[in-house]
């Protein structure tokens, strides 16, 4: 689904990713680890067709997004650390102009602003402005636009931050819901405990290099997940 080829961005002279190459198939769910400026949202908004790069080929589907942005954006999500969510609007009208630019129907936007406001706990104040949510209200209407079409390909950078430990649990059942259904789910996290139960596979990147990809079962071993992490950390 995600294929990720010699992927390179630079901010002026200096790589911020740098040769970078990741697969990821269907149907699994694919935590991105990495330090703090490790490169992490960098290439995540690069697939998502955000932010232009220097080297490389990035194809989801088998569709390059420099080649077909529009036809890329429209089999996929990308939610953002802190989402830019219109405030203006009401809960309804902002997850009803997101249905609009996916184009989906009357009926199928209907049922699913339902079945997820329900799930969060937001049912009572969807019809509030969002100047008037909360931090982790607004990140749960952020979430719900992102997966409500049903995207092939789910990109995020730190869903699990501001989410109370209900939302945080309905998430996981959410995101192992959509990868039974076949979309492939690659999220950026620092928590490691959880991505070590949700996900199948890691990503590992150090200063802007693959560090270590594969199964999450291989790549922990009998370990934790942290600990596998603090030794690669402290390797030169
Ligand atoms: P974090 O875990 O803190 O969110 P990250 O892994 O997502 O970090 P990035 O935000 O991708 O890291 O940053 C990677 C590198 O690129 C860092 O060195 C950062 O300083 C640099 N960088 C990011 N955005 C810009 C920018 N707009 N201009 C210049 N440098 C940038």
């Amino acid at each position: 689904m995600l294929k990720i080829k010699n992927f390179t961005k630079k901010y002026g002279d200096t790589p911020a990713v740098d040769n970078l190459s990741i697969e990821i198939e269907n149907g699994k769910i694919c935590a991105f680890i990495g330090h703090n400026g490790a490169g992490k949202t960098t290439t995540l908004k690069a697939i998502a067709g955000i932010l232009d790069f220097d080297e490389g080929e990035i194809t989801v589907d088998g569709m390059s997004i420099k080649k077909n942005p529009m036809d890329v954006k429209r089999i996929m999500a990308y939610l953002p650390d802190n989402p830019d969510i219109y405030e203006f609007m009401s809960a309804t009208d902002y997850l009803n102009f997101i249905a609009d630019v996916y184009g989906m129907s009357q009926e199928d936007r209907k049922t699913k602003i339902e079945k997820y406001a329900e799930l969060f706990g937001i049912t009572e104040s969807l019809g509030n402005k969002l100047s008037e949510f909360s931090h982790g209200m607004k990140q749960k209407v952020a979430i719900i636009s992102a997966i409500m079409h049903e995207p092939k390909l789910l990109l995020m950078d730190e869903p699990f931050v501001g989410l109370d430990p209900i939302a945080s649990h309905q998430l996981k059942d959410i995101l192992h819901e959509m990868c039974e259904k076949g979309s492939c789910i690659f999220y950026s996290t620092h928590v490691l405990e959880v991505a070590e139960k949700l996900c199948d596979e890691v990503v590992i990147v150090k200063g802007g290099k693959l560090v270590k990809q594969g199964k999450m079962s291989d790549i922990k071993g009998d370990s934790s997940l942290e600990n596998v992490f603090l030794e690669l950390e402290d390797k030169e």
